[in-house]
């Protein structure tokens, strides 16, 4: 312990690293603290380049990777009642929704709902966007994901859902409640009209949205140490007053345990995508879908 290694080093390293670390160039990964170019971090589908930590990335920055030549349509969110409660904390929702569609490249809530071909066949895929208001789930993300749903059904496209959400939205009171049903219904829809619906789920994948559509795919993927639940694990710890498993919670964890089927690596997903559907809906299923209906 010395004025050297207290002062002058801390010192010291602190002018390197801002030299090194100009603001938008660079970024930390959050789980092994290694610098990562912006750029090349961008290009890797935002997972770190030495670890393989998955970052959250936005449904915008995502879809360019899911689509053939990285094309596609999006659909704007069916208009909704803004702010239906007069709801305020410490600030307006109103004014706490307009923020936060400033942030999202003028996306009017936290769901995008985008199509085109993936692997030659038509797809509708609908995404949470965890950046806005923490991906939580209002009437106008409801509307959303029954549009993308009788999208779906009109196209006769799987519909492929990539959850990302702390839960419900508190702001919208009971109205945000019933979209728990209303999305589930969404998804019945998509099924009984012989399509596929799969979920993909991203860290996080909490809270209402767990406890609805998000759980309710014909197959479930999940990204690498993405966090699904309905409470989070502190919420549990306390309640229950028990030291919980290491893991809990995480993809790896959930796949061993059975609710899910898979963790695929975010580059990976978009084959995996591909052939989960082309098992589903090609020739062999409707063959003994109408060997069934012959047999009633
Ligand atoms: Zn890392």
């Amino acid at each position: 312990m010395n004025w050297l290694t207290n002062f002058v080093r801390p010192k010291l390293k602190a002018l390197i690293s801002r030299k090194e670390a100009p603001e938008n160039l660079w970024l930390k990964c959050p789980k092994c603290e290694q610098m990562l170019f912006m750029r090349d971090w961008e290009a890797n589908q935002e997972v770190c380049s030495h670890c393989g930590h998955h970052m959250r990335i936005r449904p915008l920055k995502r879809l360019p990777h899911l689509f053939d030549e990285g094309k596609y349509e999006l659909h704007p969110l069916p208009r909704v009642p803004v702010d239906p409660l007069k709801f305020r904390d410490t600030k307006r929702y109103d004014a706490k929704l307009k923020e936060a569609q400033a942030k999202a490249e003028g996306r009017s809530d936290a769901l995008v709902v985008a199509s085109g071909l993936m692997g030659s066949r038509s797809t509708v895929l609908a995404l949470l966007d965890f950046d806005f208001m923490g991906g939580s789930m209002g009437t106008a993300v409801g509307e959303g994901l029954v549009m993308a749903a009788d999208l779906a059904v009109a196209r006769k496209a799987p519909l492929i859902v990539f959850s990302a959400s702390g839960g419900a939205r508190m702001q919208e009171g009971i109205l945000s409640l019933m979209q728990l049903t209303r999305t589930t219904i969404a998804v019945r829809k998509v099924k009984e009209a012989g399509l596929p619906y799969i979920v993909v789920l991203t860290d996080p994948t909490t809270g209402g949205v767990s406890a609805s559509f998000a759980m309710l795919g014909d197959v479930h993927i999940a990204e690498p140490d993405a966090l699904i639940g309905f409470a989070g694990p502190r919420v549990i710890q306390d309640t229950i007053r028990q030291e919980l498993p290491q893991g809990f919670q995480r993809a790896e964890y959930l796949l061993e345990h059975g609710m899910v089927d898979a963790v695929v690596h975010r580059h990976k997903l978009r084959e995996t995508l591909i052939r989960l559907v082309s098992l589903l809906m090609d020739p062999p299923i409707a063959e003994s879908r109408s060997l069934a209906v012959a047999g009633r």
